[in-house]
């Protein structure tokens, strides 16, 4: 899409911003950056930031955004207002433009991506006069996990604020002040169109925060600053957040006095009467935290830049009364046993794993099966008791590739009935992301009754002890984690059925530790009934007396292999007693891998 047409005259109407500037042949408009050129307008800053910096998201400032993470900022020079009090007008009122380096999209989002960004912002000057550029950053950006942020002043043109609607995901805007006046003579902008402009933000659904700096005497009396919280409250939403930000004198506004961190105050005050949900004091290093508006927890705590989110806590959703949180999280599943049942640091999981395939490789362990993969039993203690398990049966699919993977364990900390298939975006492993198959997903929840969404039972370690082992051995799969309560193994059996059916890109791991805290001579003798029934493919045998955890999903999945005529081969067994030494009180592994 253009963002320009043709005038007469030879002249080119510019369509990015509201000054809609017609543009002479060979002239620029009043940004200095987008030029007439004869056929089309150019942008002549594409390719050539000004400005390229990582920077916490919270910075910009963006409260509600992908909290504690990084953001790559990129600003161009040019800029279509003229405050007087700009703190970027090295770039923003310079039109000179350094040709030394040109930065392709693709090169924008290589540097998001190696430097651990979570996002990219355009920012610094305003960024609608270099929308050209942005647009196709921002596509590539989207297709690699990115996220699109615009920081600005508001005064966009309507055309790029719809083409934005999609592309970018959140938006920081400036309202600086509620006097027309003061916008035409001292910004050269117009209040209208502003506040027109951020509605047209809302209806798009594009997340907005709203800044105002707060300068002693020429915005900052109680008038102008609950007109402004009252048009925030009344005509974008009670939970847009707030910025007051702290002047301190620059450019042309040296002598100028400093905000006092009383007039935040009194500001913050007038945004909360005002009935706005999330006020902020920026540039004060006042402490800024963010409560959940139902329940007043703190779901967000923050001085100056740096966050802190309990991590293990933290969802979509408040930690005390589940109400959604407000702004553009990403939505990834709660990672309960990092730490605990495996190592959160990467370094270590590795060398855990190249420590069993050390012992594999001794042992002499035989890799090749006489069928092929479709399923696999796999144990979910902590590592270092069930992990060689684990690894040793994830060792036999080194010839296949999944798409997506599918986990089927027993929930332990909550009783429910039937299942949860997780509807979170992704898992957060130590190792890296694994995306969450949300087609595969939805499809399973929207087709079976027994299946849900409960996002509280998606903090459990059956399900999540695979993850690391996902992402060793299938880093390019997707996951579906589905999580069972009381539910009847028939049930889970028909998403086995149809697995081995219609989809064979999917594959299916089913978890379960076997007997429980017996002495090690009746946790064999168990769980040599769960063996033999796995080895056997035969449900009667599992039911004389096997004790698994998992075993409605173990049942589901002999049940399936019956009706596809698989085979079954046990990989190892082993008790918690082969690492504690301690034989009075066991727990049984078991991994398997069934096939045809
Ligand atoms: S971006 Fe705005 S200021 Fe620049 S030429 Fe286009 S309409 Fe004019």
């Amino acid at each position: 899409m253009n963002f320009y047409t043709s005038s007469s005259n030879n002249k080119m109407k510019c369509t990015l911003c509201q000054h809609y500037c017609n543009i002479p042949l060979n002239k620029t408009g009043i940004c200095g950056v987008n030029k007439n050129i004869g056929d089309k307008i150019e942008c002549l800053v594409y390719g050539y930031p000004a400005v390229i910096n990582v920077d916490p998201v919270e910075k910009k400032p963006l409260y509600h955004v992908l909290p504690q993470s990084k953001t790559l900022s990129i600003g161009t020079v040019g800029c279509n207002f003229k405050c007087s009090f700009c703190q970027n007008h090295g770039i923003s009122q310079e039109q000179k433009i350094n040709k030394d380096k040109y930065y392709s999209p693709e090169d924008i989002v290589r540097l998001a991506l190696k430097n651990n960004c979570e996002s990219i912002s355009y920012t610094y000057n305003e960024p609608t006069i270099f929308y050209p550029y942005i647009k196709d950053i921002a596509v590539l950006a989207k297709k690699n996990g990115l996220k699109n942020i615009f920081v600005s002043n508001g005064f966009e043109s309507t055309e790029v604020i719809t083409h934005m609607a999609g592309l970018i995901d959140a938006a920081n805007i400036d309202l600086k002040s509620f006097n027309k006046e003061y916008y035409k003579k001292h910004l050269g902008g117009d209040l209208d169109k502003l506040k027109e402009n951020l509605k047209l933000f809302k209806k798009l659904k594009i997340w907005i925060e709203i800044t105002t700096l707060i300068i002693p005497n020429l915005n900052d009396s109680t008038e102008e600053l609950s007109n402004i919280a009252k048009f925030i409250s009344n005509e974008l939403s009670v939970t847009t957040p707030w910025h007051l930000s702290a002047f301190h004198p620059d450019y042309k506004m040296l002598d100028h006095p400093r905000t006092t961190n009383n007039s935040l105050k009194i500001a913050y005050n007038i945004g909360i009467k005002e009935g706005l949900k999330y006020v902020y004091m920026g540039n004060a290093g006042l402490q800024n935290n963010s409560k959940c508006p139902k329940c007043d927890e703190i779901f967000l705590q923050r001085i100056t830049y740096k966050t802190t989110i309990d991590k293990r806590k933290y969802g979509v959703q408040c930690n005390r009364c589940n109400n959604k949180l407000d702004g553009v999280f990403k939505t990834a599943r709660t990672m309960s046993v990092a730490d605990t049942f495996y190592s959160s640091d990467c370094s270590d999981i590795k060398k855990q794993f190249s420590h069993f395939d050390n012992i594999l490789k001794e042992a002499n362990f035989k890799k090749e099966l006489p069928f092929t993969p479709k399923a696999i039993i796999s144990p979910h203690a902590g590592f270092i008791y069930s992990g060689f398990t684990a690894n040793a049966v994830y060792n036999m699919l080194e010839n296949i590739k999944p798409s997506t993977i599918l986990i089927i364990g027993p929930s332990h900390k909550h009783n429910f009935k039937n299942t949860s298939v997780s509807l979170f975006e992704e898992y957060n492993t130590p190792c890296g992301n694994i995306k969450i198959d949300l087609n595969y997903a939805n499809y399973l929840k929207n087709k079976y009754d027994f299946i849900d969404f409960i996002p509280e039972v998606h903090n459990e370690h059956s399900t999540e002890t695979q993850a690391p082992f996902i992402k060793e051995k299938f880093p390019n799969s997707k996951i579906v984690e589905i999580v069972y309560g009381d539910i009847f193994y028939e049930n889970i059996s028909l998403i086995i059925d149809e697995v081995f059916k219609k989809y064979p890109h999917i594959f299916v791991v089913i978890s379960t530790d076997l007997s429980h805290f017996y002495d090690k001579n009746k946790a064999n003798k168990l769980d040599n009934i769960c063996l033999k029934a796995i080895d056997t493919l035969d449900i009667s045998i599992w039911d004389k007396g096997c004790e698994a955890c998992g075993r409605v999903g173990v049942k589901a999945l002999i049940n399936s292999a019956n009706k596809f005529k698989l085979n079954s081969k046990l990989i190892d067994y082993r008790t918690s007693a082969d690492i504690s030494k301690d034989d009075t009180k066991v727990v049984g592994y078991v991994s398997a891998v069934l096939g045809n």
